[in-house]
C-alpha cells in the first residue's frame, strides 16, 4: 500500500496510490481529522492502524496528473531522526574532505549508530524549492537516503523484532551545510535549516519492498551521483531501530533516515555544492522518486 498526502483544488487531504501510480483515491475524513491532515498527513493513517483500528472509506480516485503531492507527513510531530555515517564509502569520502578535517576523530568509522536530528519544521514535499540559503551557507549539500516509518510505540525492542515496529518507508534528502557543520562541530544547526528536508513521494508499506536490499540513487541535473545498495549499510536496520528505541521511546509516525551511500557533493575534489537552479532526483527502487529544486 502506498498512502500520500496531497492537495487537490484547494483542499488538503490524503489517499491511497493505485497500483500503477495514476490514481490517488481519497480517504474520507472526518473533522477532526480533516482539522490535522494539513499538518500530520498520512500519520493519521498510520496512527489509525497501530490502533488496530480499519482504513477510513474511500471516495472516487482522482488522476495523479490532476493533484499536488505534499509531504506524507508534513508536520512530524517529532525531529526526524538520522543516521549519518552509515555507508563506508561515504565514511571514507568525507574523511578526506575539509568536513572530515574539521570533524577530527568524529570522521572515523562509527563503532556505535551515530544519531542526529532535524526540525519537523525543515520538511517540504516533492517539486518544493530547497532555499540555498546563501546568507548563511556556501556549501549546501544533497544526501539521498531510504527512511523508516515507525508503526508501533515500542522502547527496548530487540532487533529480532524490530521489523514489526516498521510501518513502511519513505525517501528523505538530508539536505546539509557542509561549513556549518564544519564551524558548529554539531550536526543541528547544518542539517536543520529551513526546506533541509525534502520527504516523500509517498509513505510505501514495508509489505511492498526488501527495504534492506534495495537501490538508492540520486542524479544532480540528471548527472548519477549516487547509486548504492542499501545492503551496505554498516548498521542495518533493525539495529538502527534497536539503538534509538533503546530508551527512548518510539511511536507511530516517527521518521529515522537511515545514512546516505557516496557521491554526495563534499566528496568530490573540489566540492561540487548545490547552487539556485539545480534539480536533484532521487530514486528509491520499491519506494519511488523525490525531485525538488534548489531555489
Ligand atoms: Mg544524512
Amino acid at each position: 500500500m502506498k498512502i500520500a498526502c496531497f492537495q487537490y483544488q484547494d483542499q488538503i487531504s490524503i489517499g491511497q496510490v493505485s497500483a500503477n501510480g495514476q490514481e490517488m483515491t481519497p480517504f474520507i475524513l472526518s473533522a477532526d481529522q480533516q482539522a490535522l491532515v494539513a499538518t500530520q498527513g498520512v500519520q493519521l493513517i498510520v496512527e489509525l492502524q497501530s490502533q488496530g483500528l480499519p482504513l477510513p472509506a474511500q471516495a472516487k480516485p482522482i488522476a495523479m496528473k490532476d493533484i499536488c503531492l505534499l509531504a506524507p507527513i508534513p508536520r512530524p510531530r517529532r525531529n526526524v531522526f538520522c543516521v549519518g555515517k552509515n555507508y563506508l564509502d561515504h565514511v571514507k569520502e568525507v574523511q578526506a574532505s575539509k568536513l572530515g578535517e574539521a570533524q577530527g576523530a568524529m570522521a572515523n568509522l562509527p563503532k556505535h549508530p551515530v544519531v542526529f536530528s532535524k526540525v519537523p519544521e525543515s520538511v517540504i514535499g516533492p517539486q518544493a524549492g530547497i532555499q540555498n540559503h546563501g546568507g548563511v551557507t556556501q556549501e549546501l549539500d544533497y544526501e539521498a537516503e531510504l527512511a523508516i516509518v515507525i508503526g508501533r510505540q515500542g522502547r527496548a525492542i530487540q532487533a529480532s523484532d524490530a521489523l514489526d515496529y516498521v510501518w513502511g518507508y519513505t525517501i528523505i534528502n538530508d539536505i546539509s551545510a557542509r561549513d556549518l557543520q564544519a564551524k558548529h562541530v554539531q550536526f543541528h544547526i547544518g542539517k536543520s535549516l529551513d526546506t533541509a528536508c525534502p520527504m516523500g513521494p509517498y509513505l510505501v508499506s514495508k509489505d511492498e519492498l526488501n527495504a534492506q536490499k534495495t537501490q538508492v540513487k540520486c542524479w544532480v541535473n540528471d548527472e548519477l551521483r549516487q547509486d548504492a545498495s542499501t545492503e551496505l549499510m554498516i548498521f542495518d536496520i533493525p539495529t538502527i531501530i534497536a539503538n534509538l528505541s533503546a530508551g527512548m521511546t518510539l511511536y507511530p509516525g516517527d521518521v529515522i533516515a537511515t545514512g546516505t551511500p557516496s557521491g554526495v557533493g563534499v566528496g568530490f575534489k573540489p566540492p561540487r555544492f548545490l547552487k539556485k537552479g539545480d534539480r536533484i532526483k532521487i530514486e528509491i527502487d520499491g519506494v519511488g522518486v523525490l525531485e525538488n529544486p534548489v531555489v
